[in-house]
C-alpha cells in the first residue's frame, strides 16, 4: 500500500503504536510542502480503522477499507482548506462530529490539514477539544510550518516529522512513478527544493516549461533582445506570478552549485555573478511580500526587471 519509500519508517512507528494500543489523542505531522504528509495521515487512519490489519498492510476488502476507498468513511473527518484561514465554525463542527459515537465502534479520526492556518478563535476552540478529548477520538494536525502553531497546541500532540528524502531517493521515485525523463526530473527538482510530491505536481502542471520560458526572458532582457514592457506584460499573467517562488528556489540552487560543486553545471544562469543572482532572488521575495498590499503588481514587476537589467554594466 505504501508507495512512498521515505515514509516506511514512520508507518512502522505507527504500527507499533497501534499494536501496543498506544494511539495518542492528538498528533502533529510536520514536514515540507509536498513531502507526503497527507499521504501519511491517510495511511495512519486507514490502518487504524481496518478490521483485518496484517502487520502494516491494510486488507482493502473489509467494510472499513471499502468506505475509506470510496472517500466516505463516517469515522474520518477532515478539514482541508485552500483558504488562508481555518475558521472557528469548522473546528466546532469537527469537535461535534468527534463526540458522536463511532459508527463502527472504533477510533474516530479528525484530520486538520495546514493547521497553521487556524486563527486565534479556531485555535482556542481546538484547545478545548484537546484538553478533554472524547474517548477513542484521534486528532491529527498537519503543518508545513510548525513555528506558526501555538506552543499550547504543540505540547498536547505527539510529534511526527517527515524528513525530506535524499535527492537520489526522490529522483528514483519520480523515475519509477512518472513518465518524465531523467533530465526533466533533474531540472524540476532544482525548482522545488527536491521535495518529491511537489516536484511531481510541478512537472504535471507544466510548470517546468513556464519557468524555463521566464528565465529565457530574463536572459533576453540581459542581452537587450527584449524590453521591460514586453516581459512585464507576460509576467503579469496569474500563472507567471505563481512561478516566482520556484524561480527563487532555482536561482538559489544555482548559487549553491556555483559555490560548492566541483563540476560546472550547464545551466545558462551560472554565467551570472553570485551577487547578481542574490539580488534577483531578493527582488522575487520582495515582490511576494509586497504584492497584494495596495501596491500595483505591474509596478512591482517592472521594478524587479529594471533592477535586474541595471545589474549589467552598459
Ligand atoms: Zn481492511
Amino acid at each position: 500500500m505504501n508507495e512512498l519509500p521515505w515514509l516506511v519508517e514512520r508507518i512502522e512507528q505507527w504500527q507499533k503504536l497501534l499494536a501496543g494500543n498506544k494511539i495518542p489523542h492528538a498528533l502533529l505531522v510536520s514536514g515540507s510542502k509536498g513531502v507526503g504528509k497527507k499521504n501519511l495521515v491517510y495511511q495512519m487512519a486507514k490502518m487504524a480503522l481496518c478490521d483485518n490489519l496484517q502487520g502494516n498492510q491494510v486488507c482493502e476488502s473489509c467494510k472499513s477499507c471499502q468506505l475509506f476507498n470510496a472517500g466516505n468513511h463516517t469515522d474520518l473527518k477532515m478539514i482541508s482548506t485552500e483558504d488562508d484561514v481555518i475558521k472557528v465554525a469548522q473546528i466546532r463542527q469537527l469537535s461535534k462530529d468527534l463526540i458522536l459515537s463511532s459508527s463502527r465502534g472504533n477510533y474516530r479520526f479528525a484530520i486538520i490539514e495546514n493547521a497553521e492556518r487556524m486563527n486565534s478563535a479556531s485555535t482556542n476552540a481546538l484547545l478545548k477539544t484537546l484538553e478533554e478529548p472524547p474517548a477513542n477520538a484521534v486528532i491529527i494536525l498537519t503543518a508545513d510550518d510548525t513555528g506558526r502553531l501555538l506552543p499550547t497546541i504543540k505540547s498536547r500532540c505527539l510529534k511526527i516529522n517527515i524528513d525530506l528524502p535524499q535527492r537520489l531517493i526522490s529522483k528514483k521515485w519520480l523515475l519509477d512513478s512518472t513518465d518524465f525523463s531523467e533530465q526533466q526530473i533533474e531540472q524540476a527538482l532544482s525548482y522545488t527544493n527536491s521535495t518529491p510530491l511537489a516536484t511531481k505536481q510541478f512537472l504535471e502542471l507544466n510548470h517546468l516549461e513556464k519557468c524555463e520560458q521566464m528565465l529565457d526572458e530574463l536572459l533576453e532582457l540581459a542581452h537587450g533582445t527584449k524590453n521591460i514592457l514586453e516581459v512585464t506584460k507576460n509576467w503579469l499573467e496569474e500563472e507567471s506570478l505563481q512561478m516566482f517562488p520556484y524561480l527563487a528556489n532555482h536561482l538559489m540552487q544555482i548559487i549553491k552549485t556555483k559555490m560548492f560543486a566541483d563540476v560546472p553545471t550547464n545551466d545558462k544562469f551560472t554565467q551570472f555573478s553570485t551577487q547578481q543572482l542574490y539580488s534577483l532572488i531578493q527582488n522575487f521575495f520582495r515582490f511576494l511580500k509586497l504584492n497584494n498590499k495596495s501596491l500595483k503588481t505591474e509596478l512591482l514587476i517592472e521594478e524587479l526587471l529594471i533592477s535586474w537589467k541595471q545589474s549589467f554594466p552598459t
